[in-house]
């Protein structure tokens, strides 16, 4: 143990060397990276949007706001919320936080003890494991693969549940593997949850931006499932508003009180320009929504066409905005292969080892470039793979 380690808490668990800070660095140091690495859209928060923003600053909105969220901000989160397909919450069933990721260590800390087990799905977004970490609790990895296109199945979750288990985290879509959960399969698990009294966190924070007929299922609408869901959202991915740093959770009225005080506790309110923006996003034409999904399925589509050609297999990207491919082939292993991918070819992209992958065989790549970088990063990876097989 360090100087420096022996000074932090014990509940702090650090990786060496992070990843993604690592490849940031090396990117960092590189002329025309083409980033497919982090999962913040390229594309500009609509202009209705910032000037709502921008009126609501001129108008005096630097103060704090009420605790759970701006009244008139909770009822848009509420109607939109039963407006595809979800439960029907009461505005004071809602809180906005800043940010979906501040809401899962809320969550977390409110709602674990130590020894207490939370099932997280492997590869899933990484903050699920370090929110459980933080409240000292146990977090069991449900191990997906390519075999159900890395979607956790109500089997699954059964195998791993033990006298210990108290919440599961679906992800759906989820990141990073863009893969949805089919509706029926989510209600299978809903009745496994039910058994076992488990509380779902159900993260539909991807849950505008699906492909083809691939739709999600809303947990909190399942029957019985509304008293044991929390549903976590936020602007960042459906209206690019990742800057904004607004999210929110919904829950039942039992838990929410004591989430609502742990929130406020932590941020006191969410930033007052971002609730006034969100609520012209929510209120405002949808059309937005679907134009920026427009653009990643046609991204998708490139991407994904090239991979074929070179020999790359993925999951079929289903939703969100991220593709994950199995490099393995290139037998150096996807971290290795991300930094060669990197430092040959100017392409920068995260192995899947961030979320969690098991196997150092899958990299996640982002479609938040335009079409034609992805062509470019596609040319470029070829070059990459085609040295590394020639060696
Ligand atoms: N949930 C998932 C699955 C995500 O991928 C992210 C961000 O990448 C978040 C939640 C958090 O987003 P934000 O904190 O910007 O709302």
């Amino acid at each position: 143990m360090t100087e420096a380690t022996s000074r932090l808490a014990t509940r702090v668990k650090l990786k060496d060397a992070h990843l993604v800070t690592r490849m940031t660095d090396i990117a960092e140091g590189l002329p025309d990276v083409i980033k497919l690495g982090r999962g913040d859209p390229d594309l500009d928060t609509p202009a209705h949007i910032i000037k709502a923003g921008q009126e609501a600053l001129a108008n005096g909105a630097t103060h704090y706001m009420h605790p759970l969220g701006m009244p008139a901000l909770r009822r848009a989160i509420a109607d939109n919320i039963a407006a595809y397909g979800g439960a029907r919450y009461e505005p004071e069933n809602i809180v906005v936080t800043p940010g979906g990721q501040h809401a899962m260590f809320v969550i977390a800390l409110a709602l674990l003890n130590p020894g207490d087990e939370i099932m997280v799905p492997c590869p899933g977004y990484n903050p699920y494991h370090q929110a459980a970490e933080m409240a000292g609790a146990e977090t069991v990895h449900i191990r997906t693969s390519m075999e159900t296109n890395f979607c956790v199945t109500a089997e699954m979750v059964r195998a791993h549940i033990t006298p210990r288990s108290k919440i599961l985290v679906l992800i759906n879509p989820n990141n990073p593997t863009g893969t949805v959960t089919p509706p029926a399969e989510v209600a299978r698990i809903a009745e496994v949850a039910k058994e076992h009294d488990l509380i779902v966190i159900s993260d539909e924070i991807y849950s505008r931006l699906t492909y083809g007929n691939h739709t999600v299922q809303p947990v909190a609408a399942l029957p019985g499932m509304f008293e044991r869901t929390i549903t976590l959202s936020g602007m960042s991915k459906a209206y690019a508003m990742t800057g904004w740093r607004i999210g929110y959770f919904a829950g039942p009225p039992d838990l929410i009180p004591a989430l609502a005080e742990i929130n406020h506790a932590f941020a006191i309110s969410t930033a007052s320009v971002s609730q006034h923006a969100a609520l012209a996003a929510l209120t405002g034409p949808q059309d937005c929504v679907e134009d920026m999904r427009a653009i990643y399925d046609e991204r998708r589509r490139v991407l994904c066409a090239g991979l074929t050609e070179l020999g790359i297999p993925y999951a079929e990207p289903q939703g969100a905005f991220y593709v994950y491919a199995d490099v393995s082939k290139t037998g150096i292993g996807a971290t290795l292969f991300c930094e060669r991918l990197l430092r040959e070819g100017q392409v920068l992209m995260y192995p899947g080892g961030i979320y969690g992958d098991y196997t150092d065989d899958f990299v996640r790549m982002s479609l938040t470039q335009p079409v034609a970088r992805i062509r470019e990063a596609l040319t470029r990876m070829k070059a990459v793979v085609d040295t590394i097989r020639a060696e």
